[in-house]
């Protein structure tokens, strides 16, 4: 399957990604489904004719996944959910959710349901708009909304095992998909390379020279400090509303206007042929 995701992103086929992807990838937690619940949950999402979203991210929390605040109570035969979740992907097109609740607050128990949408007290909040574009990122609001004891996956006070399973499965198949993108970076600037010509030669055939070493310094450090600033904002630097999100889209073309990066290395490295390095390199 890795090998499959790799190549996946390698080949760039939509269709075939959203199979292999973040949908096909619920399928493993589902797998703890027993019961009646293999008929309503595990087999039709399977069949991919229902689709489904992993709830675990909060307001207040997200790295901190045993910290939610989400509460299941329970009453007789049924759980009374209470709580939002965001940054939740396939919110709005999901026909059930997993969604995790703590049930026990003493001991940090966390239970992990299966909720259908049109569930009284359930409802999708706002959408995200975020860098990726699109709609697949929402909010999941839940409002005393009674989910049966059946529609627990796997056992009470243990949905967090559940939950570090997944994540577990998504890293390997997200890691699939990075090396897959990276080579397909790598081919589509090689395939460029070998066709463009500037200053009379294919591109491909100029080693780094030297420019302006300020521009090229501020604008690769810029992008370091984009990055850096996103990755601190977490799935917020990730959204439209976080100013990061803009100063990211516009800190990348800094490398490329006004001479790309490769071009003012290839300069640099012609002037330090020429006139050995400047004090400012010795220092
Ligand atoms: C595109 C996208 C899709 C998503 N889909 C889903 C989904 O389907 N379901 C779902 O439940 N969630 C989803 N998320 C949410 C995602 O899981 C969280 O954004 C992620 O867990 C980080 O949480 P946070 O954004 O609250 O950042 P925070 O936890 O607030 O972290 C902010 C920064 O602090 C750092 N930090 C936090 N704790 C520590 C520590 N102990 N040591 C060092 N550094 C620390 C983090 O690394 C980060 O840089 C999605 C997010 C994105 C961006």
């Amino acid at each position: 399957m890795t090998l499959l995701r790799e190549e996946i992103r390698r080949s760039g086929y939509e269709l075939a990604d959203a199979i292999f992807g973040e949908a096909g990838a619920m399928s493993h937690i589902l797998l703890a489904c027993e019961g009646e619940q293999k008929e309503k949950y595990l087999c039709p999402a399977l069949r991919a004719e229902k689709l489904s979203c992993f709830a675990l991210t909060e307001p207040n929390v997200g790295s901190d996944a045993r910290s939610i605040e989400t509460r299941a109570v329970q009453d007789g035969d049924v759980f009374i959910l209470n709580g939002r979740k965001h940054f939740i992907s396939n919110a709005p097109y999901a026909d059930f959710v997993i969604v995790f609740a703590v049930t026990d607050k003493v001991n940090r128990g966390i239970t992990c349901f299966l909720v259908d949408k049109g569930t009284p007290g359930f409802s999708l909040g706002g959408i995200h708009k975020n860098m990726g574009g699109g709609d697949r990122l929402g909010e999941l609001i839940f409002e005393d909304c009674r989910v049966p004891a059946g529609n627990v996956l796997g056992k009470v006070d243990e949905g967090l095992l559940l939950a570090l399973k997944r994540v577990g499965e998504g890293r390997l198949r997200l890691a699939a998909f990075f090396i897959g993108m990276a080579d397909k970076c790598l081919q589509l600037a090689l395939d460029y390379a070998k066709q463009r010509v500037q200053f009379g030669k294919l591109i491909a055939q100029y080693q780094i020279r030297e420019s302006g070493m300020v521009k090229l310094h501020s604008s690769e450090m810029l992008c370091r400090a984009a990055d850096k600033a996103l990755q601190i904002h977490g799935g917020m630097g990730y959204m439209k509303e976080c100013p990061i999100e803009g100063i990211y889209r516009k800190a990348r073309a800094s490398r490329i206007g006004e001479g790309t990066s490769e071009i003012q290395r290839l300069q640099l490295a012609r002037r330090l042929l020429n006139d050995g390095p400047p004090n400012s390199f010795l220092e």
